[in-house]
């Protein structure tokens, strides 16, 4: 009896201890699947745009771990879409224009690359051309952003398991003659140059690539439909299939390309697009537990502001209405503004404050483990 109650007394010490032991050191939850959705070219002022322009409540407002990212490249103080890509790909800060290469032009290894090694499932999703600045820091080395075939090329010989974007032309029209398409295919690729399947259609395959324009997608309001929610649902769910653990990077690549043409309504139209696309990653991460989702942006672009309306009285004089909103530019280019970062799942909270765009990679290999042995 007497023995019994001192193994009793101790074993409840050492759960105690064990207990309060847990508590001093919470250990971070190791997140099993990252989602990175990248909206090309969004500051504050166009998520906000959302929450004026979009029915019903933007999908942003579902998070509640929010940071802000520095953005300057190695040599400018202005960054674009290349540099800031390959910050986020492989933790680094390059030259404008670089493709997963370093300021002094050398190779860096891509979260694609590294997640693969662990035999990580990979996905990249684009509005663009896959070879496009953004997608393509994940996957490919090039000196130039514009060197499209080159980067066809280094997604040909990737282990990227999933990806669907534009682009067809830069695998199947090149200088030096090959078919990548048909290489694809040799490597087991089930390929779709038409249309994006279901799940039913692609759950047996081991990879699989849409490339459904010979350049990029056409914009929002010229028809392309739900591509990107679709395919951010559709990789989301293909590259979870062999629980293997996944990253995806899907991007918003035409919200850039409103603000450089200085076209409010191309740009919101794009923003609500890739607000669709936040809703269906965070709808995924709800019901999974172990999903990490990081929305952010690689730069601001356009100098976007939601001024009050200008409006011109009888006599021709003109006032601000400050009951409407007048959307306005201040430069064709990009521009320099702190970036929003929303986080949500395990380690979401190691987002909040404010640091450099590189962080996004660190933080990632941090939370899961990918760069451990
Ligand atoms: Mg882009
Ligand atoms: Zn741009």
């Amino acid at each position: 009896m007497k023995i019994k109650s001192i193994v009793i007394g101790c074993a409840f010490l050492l759960f105690a201890a064990c207990g309060n032991n847990k508590d001093l050191h919470k250990a971070t939850p190791v997140p099993k699947n990252v989602i990175l959705l990248i909206s090309d070219g969004t500051g504050l002022t166009q998520i906000s745009s959302a929450f004026y322009f979009k029915e019903g409540t933007p999908n942003y407002q579902r998070f509640k771990h929010i940071g802000l990212i520095k953005t300057s490249s190695s040599r400018e103080k202005v960054t674009d879409s290349a540099a800031s890509g390959t910050a986020f790909a492989s933790g680094v800060k390059t030259y404008n224009g670089a493709i997963g290469v370093a300021d002094d032009s050398t190779s860096v290894e891509t979260i694609v690359e590294i997640a693969s090694r662990k035999n990580i499932s990979t996905g990249v999703v684009a509005t663009s051309s896959i070879t496009h600045a953004t997608p393509a820091s994940f996957f490919a080395h090039a000196l130039r952003r514009s060197y499209a075939e080159e980067i066809a090329l280094d997604l040909a010989e990737s282990e990227v398991d999933f990806f669907a974007g534009g682009g067809i032309h830069y695998f199947n029209k090149r200088k030096d003659e090959r078919n990548l398409l048909d290489e694809l295919k040799d490597k087991q690729f089930l390929l779709d140059t038409t249309a994006l399947g279901d799940f039913a259609s692609i759950q047996d395959q081991d990879k699989v690539g849409y490339l459904l324009a010979p350049d990029a997608l056409s914009p929002i309001a010229e028809g392309r439909g739900d591509f990107l929610p679709d395919a951010t649902a559709l990789g989301i769910q293909f590259l979870n299939k062999d629980e293997t653990g996944f990253f995806m990077m899907a991007e918003g690549s035409q919200i850039d390309w409103g603000g450089h043409d200085n076209d409010a309504d191309y740009l919101v139209s794009e923003l609500i697009d890739f607000d669709e696309a936040i809703g269906k990653a965070l709808d995924f991460a709800e019901k999974d537990g172990n999903t990490l989702v990081i929305v952010t942006s690689d730069h601001e672009t356009g100098g976007f502001t939601l001024g009050s309306q200008t409006k011109t009285r009888a006599n021709g004089t003109t006032y601000s209405d400050y009951s409407e909103i007048g959307m306005k530019f201040s430069t064709g280019g990009h521009s320099a503004t702190l970036i929003p970062v929303f986080a949500y799942g395990p380690g979401a909270e190691k987002f909040a404050g404010i640091y450099e765009n590189t962080e996004i990679f660190h933080k990632i290999l941090q939370l899961t483990n990918w760069d451990k042995e």
